[in-house]
C-alpha cells in the first residue's frame, strides 16, 4: 500500500474509510489486521483483492501497480493470485461441498476429471472428504468454513484473504480453522487475516492495528 486512501461517497455523505495507508506485506507472511468496527479492515482486504479501487494512492501486487491494469487484467490477477474466505461462508446452497470447490475451476476451464480430483484433494486437505457430497445446510459451521477455504484454494492462490473467518464459529472450531490457515501459510501461502479475536494474534508474523482508516500500530510476533 503506497499512501492509499479510500473515500466512499454516497448521495448524502462521505466516509473516509482509509486515510493514507502505507504498508508492505511480505511474500509468505501471515499478517493479521485488527481494529474496531468501521476502522477500514474489510476495505483493506477488498483493495488487496482488487474487488475495489483506491481513491488515491497505489496498491502493488507482486510489484505490479494495480491502477494500471484494465478490467480483464484485474479479473485474471484475482483469479490466479488471490483467494477469499469470508465470515459468512458464502457457499452456493444448492451445490454439494465438492461442487462448491469445483466452481472456480469451472470458470478457469479445467476438465471435469481434473476438477473432481483437485476438489477431493482439497477437501481432504481441510479434513472433510467424507462430507464431499453434502450440501451446506447438511454441514456444521466449521465444516462449511473448511469448504470455503478449500474453494478459495482451488486455483492455487499465492495470497489468501480471510475476513473474520472464525467470526461465526465457536472457539474450538475456530482454532481448527486457524490451524488450517497456519499449515497453508507454512506451505508458502501469504495469509492476510482480519479478526476481532485477540486470542488469534499468536498465529501472525505481524499484527497491524487500524483506527479511523489509519494504521496506529504494527507489532511483530512476540511483541
Ligand atoms: P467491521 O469490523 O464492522 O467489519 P471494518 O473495519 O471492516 O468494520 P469497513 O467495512 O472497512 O470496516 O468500513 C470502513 C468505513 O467505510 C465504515 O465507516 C463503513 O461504514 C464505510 N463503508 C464501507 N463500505 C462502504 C460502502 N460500500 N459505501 C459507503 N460506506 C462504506
Ligand atoms: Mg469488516
Amino acid at each position: 500500500f503506497d499512501n492509499v486512501k479510500k473515500v466512499y461517497r454516497t448521495e448524502f455523505y462521505e466516509v473516509r474509510a482509509l486515510d493514507g495507508i502505507n504498508l508492505e506485506i511480505e511474500k509468505e507472511e501471515f499478517l493479521t489486521i485488527m481494529g474496531p468496527s468501521g476502522s477500514g479492515k474489510s476495505t483493506m482486504l477488498n483493495l488487496i483483492g482488487c474487488l475495489d479501487k483506491p481513491t488515491e494512492g497505489e496498491i502493488y501486487i507482486n510489484g505490479v501497480a494495480t491502477s494500471g491494469l484494465n478490467d480483464d487484467e484485474l479479473t485474471d490477477l484475482r483469479r490466479d493470485t488471490i483467494g477469499f474466505v469470508f465470515q459468512q461462508f458464502n457457499l452456493i446452497p444448492t451445490l454439494t461441498a465438492r461442487e462448491n470447490v469445483e466452481l472456480p475451476m469451472i470458470f478457469r476451464g479445467k476438465s471435469e476429471q481434473e476438477r473432481s480430483e483437485r476438489a477431493m484433494e482439497l477437501l481432504k486437505l481441510v479434513g472433510i472428504e467424507k462430507e464431499a457430497d453434502r450440501k451446506p445446510v447438511e454441514m456444521s459451521g466449521g465444516q462449511q468454513q473448511r469448504v470455503a477455504i478449500a474453494r478459495a484454494l482451488a486455483n492455487n492462490p499465492e495470497i489468501l484473504l480471510c475476513d473474520e473467518p472464525t467470526g461465526n464459529l465457536d472457539s474450538q472450531t475456530g482454532k481448527q480453522v486457524m490451524e488450517i490457515l497456519r499449515v497453508l501459510n507454512e506451505e508458502g501461502v501469504t495469509v492476510v487475516l482480519v479478526t476481532h479475536d485477540e486470542s488469534l494474534k499468536s498465529y501472525a508474523d505481524r499484527v497491524v492495528r487500524l483506527r479511523d482508516g489509519r494504521i496506529i500500530n504494527v507489532s511483530s510476533a512476540g511483541n
